[in-house]
């Protein structure tokens, strides 16, 4: 297998960069927690990790992330119908399901507790949960995450039913509006389970967004995230 996909992968290099002489490539499929794939150039060669959840993907399927990966690595436009055909696999259902399974076997215990320093987030949750939600919310698990990351602010996870939010906002000098604001978006998450449009995710509908400007400090919670 790794054998057919080194070839697409040379065939894709080809493709894209018809001038340049090919390098050696070598794939390698590895039991990532997700489908995630990478392409690096190490010593002049090309190294892409495939994810094993890819090793029975159709030949058109491997197609797409070759073109995929290389066009991004050279920094090239990826090819729409490629980007299309590996979106539309991800999207079958029985591909979804697999994900999902293997991401509950293999997800990383990246849970650590809800009770920071400064905020209590199940406390908050309640609290929104009564004055937003008419107490309808099954509290999902609560937790600060366990590294201040910058990148992503809060996030609700549906496979481990749990809703993160940065360590960066516990902290005495955050007000508490926008530790609840952070909490009031991942719970409309919640509340507005992702909709799958054909081969599109659609994360933030109309309807989430409309929802969202009804939380009473909307604005000053917006001003105060641009501003970190
Ligand atoms: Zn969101």
């Amino acid at each position: 297998m790794p054998q057919v996909a080194t070839e697409i992968f040379h065939e894709a290099f080809r493709a894209l960069r018809p001038r340049t002489p090919a390098p050696e490539i070598e794939v390698e499929f590895r039991p990532y927690a997700d489908i995630n794939n990478f392409i690096r150039v190490r010593e002049g060669r090309l190294v892409v990790g495939l994810s094993d959840m890819l090793e029975g993907a159709p030949r058109s399927v491997l197609e797409a992330i070759a073109f995929i990966l290389i066009a991004k690595l050279y920094r090239k436009p990826v090819p729409k119908q490629h980007q299309h055909r590996y979106r539309q696999f991800l999207n079958r259902r029985s591909v979804r399901r697999q994900t999902q399974a293997v991401r509950r076997a293999r997800g990383r215990k990246w849970l650590d507790s809800p009770q920071g320093t400064q905020f209590h987030l199940e406390e908050i949750f309640d609290d929104l949960n009564q004055r937003h939600f008419e107490g309808r919310l099954e509290r999902p698990r609560l937790s600060w995450s366990r590294t201040a990351a910058r990148a992503l602010l809060g996030h609700y996870d549906s496979v481990h039913n749990a809703i993160i939010v940065s360590k960066i906002f516990d902290r005495p000098d955050v007000p508490r509006f926008l530790v609840e604001y952070l909490l009031y978006h991942e719970m409309l998450h919640i509340k507005h389970p992702v909709v799958h449009q054909r081969s599109r995710r659609c994360f933030h509908s109309t309807e989430f967004r409309k929802e969202e400007k009804r939380f009473p400090r909307f604005q000053d919670a917006k001003r105060l995230l641009n501003a970190l």
